[in-house]
């Protein structure tokens, strides 16, 4: 076991090679983390070994954090097993008891969130600030939302029959949110009745591991929670484990559209006693769309653009990653972006001063890296605010020693066609289009397979309302984005997948009626 002194961590961060003439006074975070050498599985309320095991790394120093145990289809056999010997009683509960056991994980995470918090900024390299002022308090904030409707749910759609558990959930979970994602599975899922088989990403188990020592720490019945970590073969595993009754599964389209088919071509076992299918819910990618009007109060709006692309360094399903600026006011906004995008300070997460943290990993740097290129060799105009160097792929990346860092940067003159209007590109690169009249703000806007998200800056009520019931998208925010409330459904259509997270909403994925 050892402890890990975030400040060793701080040191070896990169600083940008553009620093300004003055900076801040270096503010690292002084909490010190625990990480075991090793990690096992957590099944039936035990801690299982694996042979097989994998590193997770700091993308901010490119070291290893520590080693995580690989499952394979035996042990998610094993945790479904779990899962569904405990089914019976949890289910049969009072949901004032199954609420009590909520609402204390919920309290536990609160007491152990400054720990979280470095972990999270650790393993996944978003900034300190980001994941102590939002990730962990939502994730307690779920719990306790979710804690008030275990009792209620016979109230939660009224003239329907009292909803009912549906038994074993499979969730997999993306590596933007680790540990707020976790919470946004569990919470329901547990409040409706539900035991649950969960897969963390392959970059980001170390909080949902901490959880797990949460849920045992509470007293939680054994095989209620199963925290499986692995790669996408584990994945795999659980979306065709013929014993599962509901996959909720959140991150990309590709793998979405997969595990789709998977579920709509599988036989279930007659022996299952059940005919029905596996149900399905599927949070994946976007392309949201983020609208500035002539009339919007410019300043707030450039904070709203700032906020809705570099949060968590873009990564971000329902980042405003396509801008769509009023022609008449494109200029003027373009050049306040500029200056307040050469404020942000991008460098070592676990600095408190930090707005941009670390790439989560190698990999989605490469992607990341290919998609500039792409833009580039299409003609758009890459801006890096803030850096001295011609506006090439090293304006963004380079000047950094060690770790996995991008500036944030956007591209100008970009074409509807053109890749990084196109497709998710989840990193704090923005594609800049304009428009001239509501109505092509629309027809731009809804030009694409996703619909997630989408966001309306102007002073105008009506304009607003009128353009929100037209977006095709999930969630609308109107003078602002970014905004995350476990009260609020969220969800998308097209290709960013069905079914809602939060909310009353939220419930339906979990209960039969
Ligand atoms: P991803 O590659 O699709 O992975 C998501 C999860 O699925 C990971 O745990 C992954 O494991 C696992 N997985 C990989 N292959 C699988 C397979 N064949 N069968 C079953 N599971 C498999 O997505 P990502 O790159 O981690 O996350 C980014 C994506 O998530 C973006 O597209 C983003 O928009 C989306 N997202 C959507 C929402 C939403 O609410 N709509 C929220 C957050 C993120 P490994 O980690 O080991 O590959
Ligand atoms: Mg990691």
């Amino acid at each position: 076991m050892t402890t890990v002194d975030t400040k060793a961590s701080t040191r070896s961060a990169a600083a940008p090679s553009h620093a300004v003439p003055w900076d801040y006074a270096p503010a690292p975070e002084s909490v010190k983390v625990t990480i075991q050498d090793r990690y096992g599985l957590y099944i039936g309320g035990k801690w299982v070994a694996t042979n097989a095991t994998f590193d997770t790394v700091n993308p901010a120093t490119e070291q290893s954090l520590s080693q995580v145990a690989q499952a394979d289809a035996s042990h998610v056999d094993q945790a479904v097993a779990a899962a569904r010997s405990a089914f019976p009683v949890w289910a049969a509960l009072p949901g004032k008891e199954r609420g009590k056991y909520l609402f204390r994980i919920a309290r536990r995470i609160q007491e152990r969130a400054r720990e979280l918090a470095v972990l999270e900024t650790m393993d996944g390299g978003k900034p300190i600030k980001e994941s102590r002022d939002i990730d962990i308090p939502l994730a307690a904030a779920h719990f306790f939302y979710h804690a008030g409707w275990a009792d209620k749910l016979a109230y939660a759609f009224p003239g329907q029959a009292a909803p009912k558990p549906i038994g074993v959930c499979g969730q997999i979970i993306p590596w933007n949110f680790p540990l707020l994602m976790a919470a946004w599975k569990i919470a329901p899922a547990l409040a409706c009745g539900n035991t649950v088989v969960l897969k963390p990403a392959e970059t980001t188990s170390l909080t949902a591991l901490r959880l797990a020592e949460i849920c045992d720490e509470i007293g939680l019945p054994p095989g209620v929670v199963n925290i499986v970590t692995g790669d996408g073969r584990t994945g795999e595993a659980i979306v065709n484990h013929p014993y599962i009754d509901k996959i909720a599964f959140t991150g990309s389209t590709e793998i979405g559209k997969r595990i789709a088919r998977a579920v709509a071509e599988e036989q279930r076992p007659t022996q299952s006693g059940r005919t029905d299918a596996k149900r399905l819910t599927l949070e994946l990618g976007g392309k949201s769309p983020h609208i500035i009007f002539e009339d919007a109060s410019l300043d707030q709006a450039v904070e709203g653009i700032v906020q809705g692309i570099f949060f968590n360094q873009g990564h971000v399903c329902c980042a405003g990653s396509r801008l769509f600026v009023q022609e008449s006011v494109l200029d003027e906004t373009l050049e306040r972006l500029n200056r307040r995008m050469s404020t942000l300070r991008v460098g070592d997460p676990l600095d408190k001063n930090t707005d941009v943290g670390a790439i989560n990993s190698k990999q989605q740097f490469d992607t990341i890296t290919r998609y500039i290129d792409a833009g580039i060799a299409e003609g758009a105009e890459l801006c890096v605010p803030g850096s001295d160097n011609p506006s090439t792929v090293s304006s963004v990346t380079g000047g950094f020693d060690v770790g996995h860092f991008c500036r944030p940067c956007f591209f100008r003159n970009v074409q509807p066609s053109h890749r990084v209007a196109r497709e998710e590109i989840f990193g704090p690169v923005l594609a800049v289009l304009s428009f001239r009249t509501p109505e092509e703000a629309i027809q731009r806007a809804n030009n694409t397979r996703f619909g997630l998200a989408a966001g309306i800056w102007t002073d105008k009520g009506s304009k607003i309302f009128d353009m929100a019931a037209r977006l095709e998208a999930g969630v609308v925010w109107l003078n602002t984005y970014n905004r995350f409330d476990p009260t609020s459904p969220f969800g998308g259509y097209k290709e960013s997948g069905f079914g809602r997270e939060g909310g009353r909403h939220g419930l339906r994925a979990y209960v039969t009626t």
